[in-house]
């Protein structure tokens, strides 16, 4: 399940070896952690091993394990500063609405482990959500497993792709206003384009025609509406709106486009 040499040993959550508290690096105090650390009283929730904070000249801190080889769980991307700012974003947007948030959340049921997980009341249904932050480049297979295991488990997969995966071919064009598609043509950014995608991507969109890229800088979702695909060359609608207005609903990421997105992708082709 693991990939070789894909666990890089850092992580946002520890456990305090005495009390077995789980602590998430947005949620706790820094002195705190600092003052565990020294006394050598922070172990990974996974594996067990020792960890030492990370809180200097990082964007995000975290643990570290003190024995690089010790931690061996499924689904370590390799861990990137950019990739713990992507899980560490999400994680704060949509914690607030839910009645259980966490981050590198183990599902013992397929030894996955999602970015982040987040369980909402949605009506009379607890629906649970793992949001993945993606910028290592996975196969389709692997892809399609993770996407199948999350399903198996009534889980609700939502990917966003770093913006180290966006590659944009060439310029991008105005959409006309002649366009017969109910994409909006001139909000959000909104912009029709060639775009370079991968065997991953290819795989996504046989489940949904829209791609999700996310910065953790400066807090935008770029949404790729797919238009054509050859070989690897995506044309596609551009649009870019704020992380601060989407939500999860139903299962799915619901984004300002989502009401006019949703004529389009079941009003039929
Ligand atoms: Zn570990």
């Amino acid at each position: 399940m693991t990939t070789p040499g894909s666990s890089s040993g850092t992580t946002l959550v520890a456990q305090h070896r005495e009390s077995g508290k789980r602590l998430t690096i947005a949620d706790s105090d820094l002195d705190e952690l600092r003052q565990l650390s020294d006394a050598r009283l922070l172990i990974c929730p996974f594996c067990g091993g020792l960890l030492t904070l990370k809180a200097g000249a990082v964007r995000v801190h975290h643990f570290a394990h003190v024995d690089l080889e010790a931690c061996r769980t499924a689904d370590h991307e390799p861990e990137t500063d950019a990739h713990r700012a992507g899980k560490l974003t999400l994680y704060r947007r949509f914690q607030a609405t839910a009645v259980d948030a966490a981050l590198e959340q183990h599902l013992p049921a397929t030894d996955q482990r999602a970015d982040v997980y987040i369980a909402k009341q949605e009506d009379a249904n607890l629906r649970r959500y793992a949001l993945e932050f993606q910028q290592a480049n996975n196969s389709a297979a692997r892809w399609q497993e993770r996407h199948q295991m999350y399903s198996d488990q009534g889980i609700c997969d939502i990917w966003l792709l770093g913006q180290v995966r966006y590659q944009q071919v060439g310029a991008l064009e105005p959409i006309s206003v002649f366009d017969p598609l109910p994409v909006p043509h001139t909000e959000f950014d909104a912009a029709a384009g060639a775009f370079r995608i991968r065997e991953m991507e290819k795989q996504m969109l046989l489940h949904s025609p829209l791609l999700h890229y996310l910065d953790p800088d400066t807090q935008i979702v770029t949404l790729l509406v797919k238009r054509t695909l050859h070989a690897n060359t995506l044309r596609a609608y551009r649009y870019c709106f704020p992380l601060a207005d989407c939500d999860l609903h139903n299962g799915k990421l619901v984004t300002p486009l989502s009401a006019a997105l949703n004529r389009l992708t079941t009003g039929g082709s």
